[in-house]
C-alpha cells in the first residue's frame, strides 16, 4: 500500500485510527494480525546445537576415536570413562554458554529502544518492539524511527536517512501529500522509515508498517549480519591459545614418539598423548572471558550501568580520562529559579511585584517559549523548562491555560549548537516571536531592550550591566537564560534570520546544585589516577563555580571556552589538553576534538553525551556513555554504556567494576595456565627422567574436567577489591600475557609439579607403580583445587578471607568430594585406574597438595599485603603485579 500519495486523513481512515490514537483493545487485536515490530534476526542456537558444537573440537574428536579403538581392543572401562568425561565436559560447556547468553540477552533488553505513542488517549513511552500499525507516534530531535510512518504534523522536522539512502545530509519532512507514482525513499518527503533518526524539530505521525514489512525489513537479508564480535582481549587470548596449542601438540607428539620408542602399545600411547593435549590446552580461555564479562556486566546493570558492548568492560578498566557533561551528570538537574534580571536590576524570583508589567511579561514568555508540562506533580520535559513552568505557577500563570490563550503557530526548536530556541504564538491580533537561550548568544542578536521607560536602544552601557550581573549570578553557580521577543503580523512564519532582530526583556537564573555524591566520586577518580574533565554547554563562570564545588578545578586558568577551542589547531589543543579541566559553551563538534587530543596522548577516554549531535563523539571515545533518563535514543544507540541514573558517580563505580573484572579474568587465566603447566611439567620431567608416565589418560581427563572451568569461573566471580581504585589505570596497550605473568605461571606451575612429582616418588619408593600414579594424580588434582585460592587476588587469603568468595570454596569442596569418591568407591577405582592408599600415603597427598598454597600465601602475606597497605598512602598509587 502506498501512503505517500494520500492525505494524512485518508491514511488514518485506511488504518482505522483517529488522532486520539489506538485503544489497548485495538492493540491486542492488531498484534494478533501484524505480530511484533521486529526484524527476523538470525535465531540464536538451540541448547542441542550448542551441545553438539562442543564435540566439534579437533582434540575431542581424536579422544573419541582413541576411545573407540580402545573399545575394539576390549578395554571397555577406559572407553566408558573417556566418553563419560567428554559428555560431562560438553554438558558443562553448554550450561556455561547458555547462562552467558541469557545474561547478555537480558542486558540487551534493558537497553532496547523506546518510542512515544498515544494509547487510550494518553501519551506514553513503550518499547519500540511493541509498536503496531495505526499507532500515533511522536518524534523529537534525537529519536530513532522504529516503524515506517506517515507524517500528520511537523515542525522544522528533519531526518537522517543515511542507513536507507546513503545520503548523510538530513532531509526535511512535511505532511503534504505527494502526487506522483513510484518515487524513491529519499523523495518520500511525507513519510519516515525505520532505521533513520530525527536530527531536528518534531513531528506527529501514524505508523503504517512494522517489522519485516518496513522498507528496511524488505532489505533486511542484505544487511550486515550482526554477529557478536570478539573483544580485543578474546582475540589476544585466542592468538595466544593457538600458539600455546601448537607447542603442546608438539610436546604431546614427542611424548608419543618416546613412548613408542620405549615399546609401549600404540593405542595406549596415542590415548595418553591425546589426553595430555586435551588436559594441557587451555581451550576454555576465550569462553571464560565471555562468561566472566557476561556475569560482571549483569552485576553492573544492577548498579545503574548498562554495558551494551562487552569490550567496553575491558576499556572501562583502563580509562584514564572521563569527559563528563555537567548538567544532570555532575549536578542534580532539579532546577529552581532563584533570580530574575529586568529593568536594569536583579530581583528575587518571589518578589516581582514592584516590576509587575515587565516581570509578568517575562514569566509569561518563559512559559510560552517552553515545551514542559507539570501536571499533578508529574514533570514532563527538560528540567530547565520545568523550572520556568514552576516559576509561572508560583505567579498564577498556568502553562496549559496560557498556551490555549496564545496558541503556538510555529517554532524553531532548541539545539545545543545554537544554544537557543524560538516560538511564534498568537498574541492578541498579532503574532509574537519569543526567543530564549544562552545570555551571550541572545545579547549578540538583540539591539533593543524593554524597560519601564518602554523600548530603548540596547546600548553598550546596558550590555555591560547585563554581562556584569550575569557573571555575578553565574559566579554563584546559577544557570542563566536570556529572553527576547518581537511582534509580527498575524500568522507570520519567521526564519532563523528573524532571531537577529529581537527586543531584550530579561534574564532568569536558576540553581542546579551539584549531586551530593559528585565531590566524593571526583576525589575517588583522582585517587585512581583518572582525570575528570567537565564539558558543558553552560556559561564558563557557572561551570567554574560548580567545578570548584566538586573539586574538578582549583584555578580558573584550567577552564576554556568553545570559541577559544575554535581558534586552536589540533596540535595546539594537543599541547594544552592536559592543563584544561573545564570546557564551557562547547558544541558537540568540540567534544570530538577534545577526545581525539586525549587519545593522541595515549589516554583511554570515556565521554558522556545525551544529544543527537553527541553521537560522533560517543563513537570516537573509547567508552561512549549515554544518559538513560535524559539521553536521546540516538546517543544511546551510539554509546557503549548507558547510565540508568545519569550519575557521574555511577561512571566511577563502573570503572571500578571494569578494573575488577579485568583482574578477575587475568587471575582465572593464570589459574588455568599454571595448573595446565603443572601437568605438562610433570609429564616432561617423568619422561626426561626415564620414569613411567605419572598419570593414566583418564587421570588427565578427570583433572581437566574437575579443576579447569569451575574454579576458573569462581575466580572470575571474585568480589570487587576496594584497593583497586588506589592504583593507576592500566595502560592502553598493556597485554594480559606479559613477561611478569608468564613468570608467575611458570613458578606457580613449577611448584605444583614439584608437589606432584614428590608424591609420585613417595609412591614409587614402595615399589608399586599403580600407587605412585594414584598419588601423583590425587596430588595434582587436589593442589590445583587449592591453587584456586592463590589465584583470587594479589593479596593473601589472610587479608581477603577464605570465605569471601564462596564459589571457590564450593568448587574446592565439590572437587575434593568427587576425588574422594573416585579414590575410594571400588567400581570407580577400577575405571579410574587408582589403587587403595594407606593413611600415611593419603596424608602425604594432602600435605604435598597444600605445599604450593602455603608457599604462595606466605610469600603474598610477607611481600605483597604490606605493599598494598603502604600504597594506600603512596603519592603515586600503582605497583607492579608481583604475585
Ligand atoms: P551540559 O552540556 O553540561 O549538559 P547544558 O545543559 O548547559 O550543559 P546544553 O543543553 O547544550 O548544555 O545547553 C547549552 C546552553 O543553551 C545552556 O547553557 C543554556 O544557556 C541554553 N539552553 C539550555 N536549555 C535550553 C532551552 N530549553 N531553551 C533555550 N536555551 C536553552
Amino acid at each position: 500500500m502506498k501512503y505517500y500519495n494520500k492525505s494524512s486523513e485518508e491514511v488514518m481512515e485506511i488504518l482505522e485510527v483517529s488522532i486520539e490514537g489506538l485503544t489497548e483493545e485495538d492493540v491486542v487485536k492488531r498484534r494478533a494480525e501484524h505480530g511484533s515490530n521486529q526484524l527476523d534476526e538470525t535465531k540464536g542456537d538451540t541448547a542441542l546445537k550448542v551441545f553438539i558444537n562442543q564435540f566439534k573440537d579437533f582434540l575431542v574428536i581424536m579422544l573419541i576415536c582413541a576411545a573407540i579403538v580402545s573399545a575394539i581392543l576390549g578395554k571397555y572401562e577406559s572407553t566408558i570413562v573417556v566418553i563419560f568425561v567428554v559428555i560431562l565436559n560438553a554438558l558443562l560447556g553448554t550450561i556455561q554458554h547458555i547462562k552467558a547468553n541469557n545474561s547478555i540477552n537480558s542486558l540487551k533488553a534493558l537497553s532496547s529502544p523506546i518510542s512515544k505513542v498515544l494509547r487510550n488517549k494518553i501519551k506514553k513511552e513503550i518499547p519500540s518492539i511493541e509498536l503496531i500499525v495505526g499507532d500515533i507516534i511522536f518524534f523529537d530531535a534525537g529519536d530513532y524511527i522504529s516503524a515506517d510512518s506517515r507524517i500528520i504534523e511537523s515542525h522544522s522536522f528533519q531526518v537522517n536517512e543515511s542507513s536507507l539512502t546513503g545520503e548523510s545530509e538530513s532531509a526535511t519532512k512535511e505532511r503534504e501529500l505527494i502526487d506522483q507514482e513510484d518515487i524513491s525513499i529519499g523523495d518520500t518527503k511525507n513519510m519516515v522509515f525505520t532505521g533513520s533518526y530525527v536530527t531536528y524539530g518534531r513531528a506527529v505521525a501514524v505508523v503504517t508498517e512494522i517489522g519485516m514489512k518496513t522498507e528496511i525489513g524488505k532489505i533486511a537479508s542484505m544487511l550486515e549480519n550482526a554477529k557478536a564480535r570478539k573483544t580485543p582481549l578474546q582475540e589476544t587470548l585466542d592468538n595466544f591459545g593457538k600458539n600455546l596449542s601448537v607447542a603442546i601438540l608438539i610436546i604431546s607428539f614427542l611424548i608419543f614418539c618416546i613412548d613408542i620408542f620405549r615399546n609401549k602399545p600404540i593405542v595406549d600411547s596415542f590415548m595418553f598423548a591425546v589426553s595430555l593435549a586435551v588436559a594441557a590446552i587451555p581451550e576454555a580461555l576465550s569462553s571464560i572471558v565471555t562468561i566472566v564479562l557476561a556475569f560482571g556486566t549483569q552485576k553492573m546493570s544492577k548498579s545503574n550501568a548498562i554495558v551494551k558492548k562487552l569490550n567496553a568492560v575491558e576499556s572501562l578498566g583502563s580509562i584514564s580520562v572521563i569527559c563528563s557533561d555537567k548538567t544532570g551528570t555532575l549536578t542534580q538537574n532539579k532546577m529552581k529559579v532563584q533570580k530574575l534580571w529586568l529593568d536594569n536590576k536583579v530581583i528575587d524570583s518571589n518578589d516581582i511585584y514592584g516590576n509587575f508589567e515587565i516581570s509578568n511579561k517575562l514569566i509569561k514568555f518563559s512559559v510560552l517559549c517552553n515545551d514542559a508540562i507539570v501536571s499533578d506533580g508529574n514533570n514532563i520535559g527538560d528540567p530547565t523548562e520545568i523550572a520556568l513552568v514552576n516559576l509561572g505557577k508560583l505567579h498564577n500563570i498556568d502553562e496549559q491555560e496560557i498556551r490555549i490563550i496564545h496558541p503556538r503557530i510555529y517554532e524553531l526548536p532548541f539545539d545545543s549548537d545554537r544554544k537557543m530556541m524560538s516560538t511564534v504564538n498568537e498574541y492578541n491580533d498579532a503574532s509574537i516571536m519569543i526567543t530564549k537561550g544562552a545570555v551571550d548568544t541572545i545579547l549578540k542578536k538583540t539591539h533593543k531592550i524593554f524597560t519601564s521607560n518602554g523600548i530603548e536602544t540596547l546600548n553598550d552601557e546596558y550590555k555591560a550591566k547585563i554581562q556584569y550581573d550575569n557573571n555575578m549570578l553565574a559566579n554563584k553557580g546559577l544557570r542563566v537564560l536570556a529572553f527576547a521577543y518581537q511582534e509580527y503580523r498575524k500568522n507570520y512564519r519567521p526564519t532563523l534570520n528573524d532571531e537577529d532582530n529581537m527586543i531584550f526583556i530579561g534574564l532568569i537564573a536558576m540553581m542546579d546544585p551539584p549531586r551530593e555524591e559528585s565531590a566524593k566520586a571526583v576525589s575517588d577518580c583522582i585517587l585512581a589516577g583518572i582525570k575528570p574533565v567537565m564539558i558543558t554547554g553552560d556559561h564558563k563562570i557557572t561551570a567554574i563555580s560548580i567545578a570548584k564545588q566538586i573539586g574538578i578545578i582549583n584555578d580558573e586558568a584550567q577552564a576554556l571556552e568553545g570559541h577559544e577551542i575554535e581558534k586552536l589547531t589540533d596540535d595546539e589543543l594537543f599541547d594544552i589538553v592536559e592543563r584544561i579541566s573545564v570546557y564551557a559553551r562547547v558544541s558537540p563538534e568540540h567534544k570530538i576534538r577534545i577526545v581525539r587530543a586525549w587519545q593522541r596522548k595515549s589516554m583511554v577516554v570515556a565521554m558522556t553525551g545525551d544529544g543527537v549531535n553527541d553521537a560522533p563523539a560517543l563513537k570516537q571515545a573509547d567508552v561512549g556513555i549515554a544518559m538513560g533518563i535524559t539521553g536521546t535514543e540516538v546517543s544511546k544507540e551510539a554509546a557503549s554504556m548507558i547510565l540508568t541514573d545519569d550519575n557521574f558517580a555511577t561512571i566511577v563505580k563502573a570503572i571500578s567494576s571494569g578494573r575488577s573484572i579485568y583482574v578477575n579474568i587475568k587471575n582465572s587465566i593464570k589459574f588455568l595456565l599454571s595448573g595446565n603447566a603443572a601437568g605438562i611439567f610433570s609429564v616432561i620431567f617423568a619422561s626426561a627422567a626415564g620414569l613411567a608416565a605419572p598419570f593414566a589418560p583418564v587421570h588427565l581427563l578427570f583433572i581437566n574436567l574437575l579443576t579447569d572451568s569451575l574454579p576458573a569461573i569462581a575466580i572470575g566471580l571474585e568480589p570487587h577489591d576496594e584497593s583497586i581504585m588506589k592504583e593507576k589505570p592500566r595502560k592502553r596497550n598493556d597485554s594480559i600475557i606479559n613477561k611478569d605473568f608468564i613468570k608467575q605461571v611458570s613458578v606457580q606451575g613449577g611448584l605444583i609439579a614439584l608437589a606432584t612429582m614428590s608424591a609420585y616418588y613417595i609412591g614409587l619408593s614402595g615399589g608399586n607403580q599403580l600407587v605412585a600414579r594414584t598419588m601423583a594424580f590425587a596430588t595434582l588434582c587436589l593442589s590445583r583445587l587449592f591453587h584456586s585460592l592463590n589465584c583470587r587476588s594479589k593479596s593473601s587469603i589472610f587479608k581477603i578471607g577464605v570465605f569471601s568468595n564462596i564459589f571457590i570454596v564450593l568448587s574446592i569442596v565439590i572437587g575434593g568430594l568427587m576425588l574422594l569418591f573416585v579414590m575410594n568407591y571400588p567400581p570407580l577405582m577400577t575405571m579410574f585406574e587408582v589403587s587403595l592408599l594407606t593413611g600415611i600415603q593419603q596424608l602425604s597427598i594432602l600435605s604435598l597438595s597444600l605445599m604450593p598454597l602455603f608457599v604462595i600465601q606466605g610469600y603474598k602475606h610477607i611481600k605483597v599485603d604490606d605493599k598494598i597497605l603502604n600504597s594506600n598512602f603512596d603519592e603515586k598509587p600503582g605497583f607492579s603485579d608481583v604475585a
